[in-house]
């Protein structure tokens, strides 16, 4: 009988040490009906609680986890790192081999500067495309969301839409004024602020595939048109690809669509489970960064040793092929994404449960939405109940999902047949268990 006594007695105590007993919201669960699993460890494809329960993770800790948890080359090289010592302060070789590393696969990426998360990529990306074109505004799009720094905290999704707050209180007026919204998919609706006001703004800030309203991907010649509407304008468009990165492909969402932006956010799986982030872009605009450039940006923690160590082992596993023949990586990656997607669909539609499955190679997500999903409002119009009657009953079946439709799902490639074939046969009584819900709603 599945139990969380142990989970729910921690997170009691937390809750008195922590905010919500938790250090990032979505973690604790709420509006679930459980307490959050603590998290004894992880390995592979699964992740065990301190109650002796044996989940399958598609969280991946939020994208990270690509190659699955404690994978064998990661932890010999991380032990190896320990032993030399874990912060200097000063400049290693293994962040240059991570910069080249992440250039070799980012073409458009002409110099990088790593630092300890996504809210920290965006935010200096931001500076430095004001400092570069001496604009003052930003244009974002509702339901992405680029981490939690003031201006950026503007109708953003995920944790911030599950809480009902789209922006926050102590985010000033002053700090957001500059913020432009626009509806994300809307091509005249931002093509009309760029005729407008395309020579005051800085930057366009996008998640090319979007993964913080659900999974939202962008419409056919959505982001060329972005690509087109900036380059008129001498805006800088910044490619948010810290969850996207190396997942809607390799290359990410830029070379999925074949677009080239001006600078791109990296994040999640470029630590490889260890805090790093990064930002980079055109040298001419990355030139303009301290201490080559007048941007300053900085950060203590910024490049450790084992967090670019943990990042370099995981870009290699991913980029590495065993052969010609054998497909690489991320394809197949995309193919087991793929058929669990397809079952789900499968078993939705059995239960007669209508429901949107999206995918972007290794990341996917379904809506209970009878209708199409292509922004924050399609998005927020899911069955949100019917998604914590899906969500409870993974949960009891050992299948391990973010407590959120808004929340996307992740593969990684530790996940086996037999786990995708037990996610599905899980679906069943989930998806039956929405269909009572739903027939008497
Ligand atoms: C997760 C995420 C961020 C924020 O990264 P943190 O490391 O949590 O600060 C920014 N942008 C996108 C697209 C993300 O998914």
């Amino acid at each position: 009988m599945f139990n969380l006594t142990k989970s729910q007695e921690a997170f009691a105590e937390a809750k008195g040490l922590m905010p919500g007993g938790v250090n990032s919201p979505v973690r604790s669960y709420q509006g679930m009906g459980y307490p959050p699993p603590f998290i004894d460890h992880a390995k592979g494809s699964k992740i065990y609680d301190i109650d002796g329960n044996e989940y399958i993770d598609y969280v991946g800790s939020w994208g990270p986890m690509v190659v699955g948890h404690a994978h064998p080359k990661v932890v010999a090289a991380l032990h190896e790192a320990i032993e030399r010592g874990t912060s200097y302060g000063a400049p290693t070789l293994v962040e240059s081999a991570l910069a080249k590393k992440v250039m070799e696969i980012y073409p458009s990426v002409d110099m990088i500067r790593m630092v300890n998360s996504g809210t920290e990529a965006t935010m200096s990306a931001l500076r430095v495309a004001r400092g570069y074109t001496g604009r003052e505004k930003i244009v974002k799009f509702i339901g992405c969301y680029h981490g939690h720094s003031d201006g950026l905290l503007v109708q953003a999704g995920s944790g911030a839409a599950t809480f009902g707050t789209p922006s926050s209180p102590g985010v000033t007026r002053g700090t957001t004024k500059d913020t432009i919204t626009v509806a994300y998919n809307d091509i005249e609706a931002i093509t009309k602020v760029m005729q407008e006001q395309g020579k005051d703004i800085a930057a366009i800030i996008v998640e090319p595939v979007a993964g913080n309203m659900g999974l939202v991907l962008p419409r056919q010649g959505y982001l060329h048109a972005l690509r087109e509407l900036t380059q008129k304008t001498g805006t800088v468009l910044i490619f948010d690809e810290v969850m996207c990165g190396f997942r809607a492909s390799l290359g990410g969402a830029q070379a999925a669509y074949g677009i080239k932006p001006d600078m791109t956010c990296f994040g999640k799986i470029i630590g490889g489970g260890l805090p790093v982030a990064a930002y980079g872009g055109k040298r001419e605009i990355m030139e303009k960064v301290s201490p080559s450039g007048p941007v300053y940006q900085a950060g203590t923690l910024s490049g450790n040793p084992l967090a670019m160590t943990a990042g370099l082992v995981t870009l290699e596993l991913i980029t590495q092929r065993p052969s010609d023949d054998e497909p690489d990586y991320s394809r197949k990656l995309t193919l087991k994404t793929k058929k669990l997607l397809l079952g789900l669909e499968e078993q939705a539609k059995i239960a007669g449960v209508k429901i949107q499955a999206h995918q972007a190679g290794s990341m996917f997500g379904i809506f209970f939405n009878a209708s199409d999903v292509y922004d924050y409002e399609t998005s927020a119009a899911s069955d949100q109940e019917a998604f914590r009657i899906y969500f409870r009953s993974m949960l009891e079946q050992g299948i391990y999902f973010g407590p959120s439709q808004f929340e996307t799902s992740f593969m990684s490639g530790a996940h086996t047949d037999e786990d995708i074939e037990k996610t599905i046969e899980a679906s069943k009584k989930a998806f039956a268990a929405v269909a009572a819900y739903q027939k008497n709603k």
